[in-house]
């Protein structure tokens, strides 16, 4: 088992994980009021992807994702839609299990619902308006944020730079202009509200956060993760009710960085693939997953369609590394140069897959660094196809890797994909046209076979028929 390390960012310090306890790992989801997109998409992928890391070293990792269903986001979307928003938060929820779903990542293990928690959130509440450190007003319940001393600790701001963007009605119910809500009283455009001691309203959104991870994970576990975005206030305000309420809360803070898109660059057309089911659309499952962890999940990562294309053309070289190796060439089984006549793979030969593994491996324990694990995928499938490294044993690693990111699909390039007759006699007839140096046909020939789904690869076993876009 690898000791895991991952840069807190409450202390600014690598921290390692307890490999004896259970890991617990809470990191907020979305707010349900549109279709996800694919900065909501990052944090879905690299959580899922280190719990499972963390699982394969041996650990016992818990992965939490909350689903915020309550919010005056939620409210707004929906009238403009013009539906009741209970109507429309279900089918937005709906619609996100589905798009996260073809991420192919996996489920997180628990997925707890705002609007589920509500009994255990106003019992929160009640216990820190009795202890002074929350207060009603006007049918609404604030933090008072002078009443935590640490308040500021994760975000390192002075208070006199912290807006908690909040709107303008509340700033009259609030004692300070710092604290923040943790119930909402019920207003007339609000088609949904729950009883509480303060009247009908519904919960804020910090609070619901604090109350589904404590009664998820308990009151103190092993790491809090989320967008950069929410660590300011969202964070902040999250230690401040957990805190002051007697818990102890996480015991690290991990942070992904934000997808930049930068829209004087990015045309309307790529205006959309913004939108994660668009981007699978158009790039598949595969490219998204692997453009989503090229980069390290703490630095921001830029987005379009220049950064897509060179993920496709990344999935597609690890593709056809296993297409070659189902042809058996350089594969297992067929001689290759790194042999001796005998066949045997030299021992060097085998602690090149080995060791490439183990680096890997211990990218991932470092802080999560999947832009150095890749680096040792695509050096080691470079050490194969130039017969450095036992094909075999090149093959059987990289699978190995790609499993752990999500991309162990690859192994299987064509699976359930077969070229039907048409497209055969197609391919057949435009190496003819190639042989008789008639291109042009050639090319109207290419074009037929793009419009059934194929694009024809020159192999070092002649033409092969692969899908256009494997998805
Ligand atoms: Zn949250």
């Amino acid at each position: 088992m690898r000791e895991v390390r991952i840069r807190d960012t409450l202390s600014g310090e690598l921290r390692a994980l307890d490999a004896g306890s259970d890991v617990g790992i809470y990191a907020c989801g979305p707010t349900v009021y549109s279709r996800i997109h694919i900065g909501n998409a990052r944090p879905f992928v690299v959580f899922s992807l280190f719990a499972r890391f963390l699982r394969s070293e041996g650990y016992r990792p818990k992965l939490v994702v909350n689903v915020t269903d309550i919010n005056d986001k939620i409210y707004v979307a929906a009238r403009a839609a013009g539906k009741p928003s209970a109507e429309f938060v279900a089918e937005m929820k709906d619609l996100y299990f589905e798009d996260t779903d073809r991420l192919g990542v996996g489920r997180p293990d628990s997925e707890p619902l705002a609007s589920e928690t509500v009994d255990g959130i106003v019992s929160l509440i009640e216990e820190l308006v009795e202890s002074g450190h929350a207060y009603e007003s006007g049918g609404d319940v604030y933090f008072r944020v002078r009443s935590f001393d640490p308040y500021g600790k994760l975000s390192n701001r002075r208070p006199e730079d912290m807006d908690q963007g909040e709107d303008a009605g509340s700033a009259s119910l609030k004692e300070e202009r710092l604290d923040f809500a943790l119930w909402k009283a019920h207003k007339p455009d609000e088609d949904s509200s729950w009883d509480s001691p303060w009247g009908p309203g519904r919960p804020a959104w910090h609070i619901e956060c604090s109350v589904m991870a404590e009664q998820e994970l308990g009151a103190t576990f092993a790491i809090h993760g989320g967008g950069s975005d929410l660590v300011f206030p969202h964070h902040e305000n999250e230690i401040a009710q957990s805190e002051s309420a007697g818990r102890p809360f996480a015991r690290i803070w991990m942070h992904n960085g934000m997808i930049e898109t930068s829209d004087a660059k990015m045309s309307k057309s790529e205006g959309n693939i913004f939108q994660l089911s668009e981007a699978l659309d158009r790039y598949g499952r595969e490219a998204v997953v692997a453009y989503l962890i090229s980069g390290h999940y703490r630095q921001p990562l830029a987005f379009g369609g220049e950064q897509m294309e060179e993920a496709v053309a990344r999935v597609e070289r690890l593709r056809n590394f296993f297409r070659d190796k189902a042809l058996g060439a350089p594969g297992e089984g067929s001689p290759d140069k790194s042999r001796g006549v005998s066949g045997d793979p030299s021992p060097g030969a085998r602690a090149g897959a080995g060791a490439r593994l183990a680096a890997f491996k211990d990218a991932l324990a470092d802080d999560f660094n999947t832009p150095r694990a890749l680096a040792e995928v695509f050096e080691l499938v470079g050490e194969a196809n130039r017969g450095e490294v036992d094909g075999g044993e090149a093959a059987q690693a990289v699978a190995e890797m790609l499993e752990l990111v999500g991309l162990g699909t690859l192994t299987q390039p064509d699976q359930g994909a077969e070229a039907d007759h048409d497209a055969r006699q197609l391919m057949e007839e435009r190496e003819e046209a190639r042989a008789a140096k008639d291109f042009a046909r050639a090319d109207e020939l290419r074009d037929r076979l793009a419009e059934l789904g194929w694009t024809v690869r020159d192999s070092a076993d002649g033409p092969q028929l692969v899908p256009r876009e494997s998805r």
